[in-house]
């Protein structure tokens, strides 16, 4: 990861493609465009790939998860359980919709704990969102009979963990919505982009109308559409689409050489005694786009994170005292710092933050170092990088 450290030929003819002919539009122009289709190609890809029914791709991420949870009806004064260990994208998304996001800790798996998440159920709760961070995943089994005992929905965030799979299915197909990020350090990059996966008919209708402006998206003259619903512009462009084209089409090979590589690093920290690995759920194969590990405690996490750093092993990261990524450093969302009125439903909602701690998410986000597993490194340079990093650590105690 990420995808853009192999561009080649191919997402450079992709992209020529459309400026030959300049349709950067993925809606109409039937008759400009020379048959170049490429935001509806990689939907057609994604849906065959990620085993899904439909596939609505949109402008980011973020964009992805909102318009998810607008599928699906939710908005206003409903609350949305996601985990403490994201990034700052999962609350925007909810909060963009006037909904009320509900941090519940992680467990060693490094996404959200299911009994911690069957505790924070109340009668405003419509869906639980896991994130599955670095590569890995939630235990989703656990997640899904809980959704289905409290009728809630399950949205998969998979921005981090594209070419992952559950019990032999690809993550992001098996909630009731699945999102993905295509921003430019995703493991397959459009530039900036996101999806929005689905099995269920109407969820994928209303993401496909809610994410341009509401047009139905019937017949060829787009001007003679008419608006069932109000929407927003969360569209993708042929530019960024035709990126993500040739990247999907790669998405296997980046996966298998994600993984020769982080084989020979955690072969290397597996024989210290002090690091433990993350848990994979029963059942879950990796993307391999991270390495996680664990160490005795903070400051020996802290040790360990100062010393890469000093020896030029790059891209770790500690994300205890990371602003990005962990509850710990929100500060921002505790204090509510918006450059806009926020309705009093949605600040009595998040009132919790001022007082909640999370303890057993710091227990593990404080002892947890993630490393990120480059593609482009050639073998000898990771063979180097595993037994330095090894080094490091065992000088440390
Ligand atoms: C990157 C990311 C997003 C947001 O994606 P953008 O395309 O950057 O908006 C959402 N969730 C997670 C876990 C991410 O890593």
């Amino acid at each position: 990861m990420p995808g853009f450290e192999l561009f080649s030929d191919l997402e450079r003819k992709e992209v020529n493609d459309v400026l030959e002919n300049g349709v950067l539009m993925r809606y109409g122009f039937d008759g400009m465009r020379n048959g170049h289709w490429k935001a509806r190609e990689l939907e057609k890809e994604l849906e065959s790939q990620l085993q899904v029914k439909h596939a609505q791709l949109v402008s980011s991420g973020t964009a992805a998860v909102s318009v998810a949870l607008a599928s699906a009806g939710i908005g206003s004064g409903d609350e949305v359980i996601m985990p403490t260990f994201t990034f700052v994208a999962s609350f925007e998304a909810i909060m963009m919709l006037g909904a009320i996001p509900v941090l519940v800790d992680i467990d060693d798996t490094l996404t959200l704990d299911p009994e911690k998440v069957k505790e924070a159920i109340t009668s405003k709760t419509k869906a639980i969102m896991p994130v599955h961070m670095c590569g890995s995943m939630a235990n989703l089994d656990a997640l899904q009979s809980i959704c289905k005992a409290n009728n809630l929905v399950l949205i998969e965030d998979s921005s981090q963990a594209t070419g992952a799979t559950y019990k032999g299915k690809p993550l992001g197909s098996i909630g009731d919505l699945g999102c993905l990020s295509l921003d430019f350090v995703k493991i397959i990059t459009a530039g900036e982009g996101g999806a929005v996966l689905t099995n269920n008919e109407k969820f994928y209708r209303h993401a496909d109308h809610y994410s341009d402006h509401g047009h139905d998206h019937v017949g060829n003259d787009r001007g003679a559409e008419s608006h069932p619903f109000l929407g927003y512009n969360f569209r993708i462009s042929e530019l960024h689409a035709a990126v993500g084209l040739a990247q999907l089409r790669r998405l296997n090979e980046f996966v298998a050489k994600q993984k020769i590589h982080y084989t020979i690093i955690k072969e290397a920290l597996s024989q210290i005694p002090e690091v433990k690995f993350r848990t994979v759920p029963e059942g879950g194969v990796e993307s391999y786009s991270f390495l996680n590990f664990f160490l005795p405690d903070l400051e020996f996490a802290r040790k360990v994170s100062k010393s890469f750093k000093d020896n030029s092993i790059d891209a770790c990261f500690h994300y205890y005292d990371n602003s990005w990524h962990y509850i710990r450093e929100w500060q921002h969302l505790k204090d509510l710092k918006s450059l806009y009125p926020i309705s009093k439903e949605v600040k009595n909602g998040l009132a919790y933050l001022q007082t909640k701690t999370f303890e057993q998410s710091d227990k593990y986000i404080a002892r947890n170092i993630s490393c990120l597993i480059k593609m482009s490194w050639t073998e000898e340079e990771v063979i180097n990088r595993a037994n330095k990093m090894a080094q490091i650590i065992k000088t440390i105690n």
